[in-house]
């Protein structure tokens, strides 16, 4: 079939599943050219078979909070493809957690993760669960519980799960204590552990650090310089924080951060105690909004507002999906915004990533500016096979090289008739045609 054929086939078959919909509208148009190319595609149903998961799990996760009362939540992975190397994707725990966000964020994670060049499939798993106001008894039950019925699934050659939203490395911890008793294994299987039992060093900060390095690229493709630069980040959760702290290493000004009730305006820059602060009260599990205000009377907060409406230079969604609208878009571009580089998975509508693109904008998709955090992941995973562990610097070094070279593939798969880079079209090419060519090679 065509790619048009495929994609209405797909409409029609998962009309409920919005966002998943979304993820796959936002690649296959880019991949048609080269997809028309390649008539031994359509021949083998190549696509057909790539917009499909190999399997998805679903169970229950039942936990006991802390007056004794029993809750059900539902639990899911997503094994997307495996053509490149294992399962390999994030685990979140939210809320808006369903099949059709496990399989948006599965979809762009093979993508991403070939983007890497990495051996690493795509999968996504998570749970309903709301983190949010629970102890961490309750979270340690609730990871048991959750790996209880998964454990069979997962494997360092078979499935790597990873953090996502609601799963930093407490979670994972929980998580991958539990694996072992039930696998009494020792290996690898979970990344982004905790450095006294397998982890990586630079894996906290390294989709925040990534995104800084990719954008800094993305600048001086157009002959400009980071150092100088003010920066509108979204969140304040492991990405943002990384964000923050490698943008200001690099002399630029971050001038807001956010949670769910709106955003912290500082102009005179968050850095150097103020992001140590911002990280003592995420690990208090605190909103960082209010506390943030008090203790630094400069900052001005926006209730219910997003950052999109300040005036900077680069702006960075790193909180959720579709969190930067065609409103927010209209703001970005009337500011004449340099930059826009989406941390957050999808972070951006559709209609915002088309004005970005009718307006030439410097637009850098999720799949390749967010896919440091998933490469140091890669990373940890051979210091694991290896049974070793790299100093800050190499892993570092590596990170540096890794995003270096997506943006490489961007330009190389990107560069439009009139020299427009479509990091979007560029990013999508680059990841399809690894994942494609191992799919062919392996057979149907
Ligand atoms: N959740 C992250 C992502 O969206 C990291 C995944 C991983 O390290 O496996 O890429």
């Amino acid at each position: 079939m065509k790619v048009k054929d495929i994609m209405a086939q797909l409409e029609a078959k998962y009309s409920n599943e919005k966002e998943y919909l979304q993820a796959v509208r936002g690649v296959l148009p880019s991949i048609e050219e080269v997809y028309d190319e390649h008539p031994e595609y359509e021949k083998e149903c190549l696509l057909e078979r790539l917009v499909e998961p190999d399997r998805i799990f679903i169970f229950k996760v039942p936990w006991t909070d802390d007056q004794g009362d029993i809750h059900v939540n539902t639990g899911y992975r997503v094994q997307f493809n495996n053509a490149i190397g294992p399962y390999k994707g994030g685990i979140r725990f939210h809320p808006s957690v369903s099949i059709s966000t496990l399989k948006f964020l599965g979809f762009e994670q093979i993508f991403k993760n070939a983007l890497t060049t990495l051996p690493m499939g795509g999968g996504k798993g998570g749970a309903d669960f709301n983190p949010k106001g629970r102890s961490n008894g309750e979270i340690m039950r609730f990871c048991q519980s959750f790996i209880l019925e998964l454990w069979h699934n997962i494997g360092p050659d078979t499935d790597v799960p990873a953090g996502d939203i609601g799963v930093g490395s407490r979670e994972i911890g929980y998580m991958y204590g539990m694996y072992k008793k039930l696998a009494r294994k020792n290996t690898g299987t979970f990344t982004g552990k905790g450095l006294s039992y397998g982890g990586s060093l630079i894996r906290p900060e390294a989709t925040g650090f990534g995104a800084l390095y990719f954008v800094s690229q993305m600048l001086r493709e157009r002959g400009m310089d980071i150092k100088g630069k003010t920066v509108a980040v979204s969140g304040f959760g492991n990405v943002a924080w990384g964000a923050v702290l490698k943008a200001t290493q690099l002399g630029a000004k971050v001038v807001t951060i956010s949670g769910p009730d709106g955003y912290i305006y500082d102009p005179q820059g968050i850095s150097g105690k103020k992001i140590d602060y911002m990280l003592e009260l995420r690990a208090s599990g605190h909103d960082i909004v209010k506390p943030y205000v008090d203790k630094f009377p400069e900052a001005v907060f926006y209730p219910g507002k997003r950052p999109w409406e300040q005036k900077v230079d680069i702006a960075m969604p790193c909180a959720i999906q579709n969190e930067l609208n065609e409103n927010d878009a209209r703001n970005i571009i009337g500011n004449n915004v340099l930059c826009v580089a989406e941390v957050s998975n999808m972070g951006c509508t559709e209609k915002a990533v088309d004005l970005f693109l009718e307006n030439h904008m410097l637009f850098a998709p999720g799949k390749a500016v967010n896919a440091g955090g998933v490469a140091v992941s890669g990373l940890e995973m051979s210091q694991n096979a290896m049974h070793l562990s790299w100093p800050a610097e190499e892993v570092d070094e590596k990170l540096r090289y890794i995003m270096s070279n997506i943006h490489e593939q961007c330009l190389k798969y990107g560069k439009e008739k009139d020299g427009y880079i479509n990091y979007v079209k560029g990013a999508s090419i680059a990841g399809f045609m690894k994942v494609a060519d191992a799919m062919m090679a392996q057979g149907v």
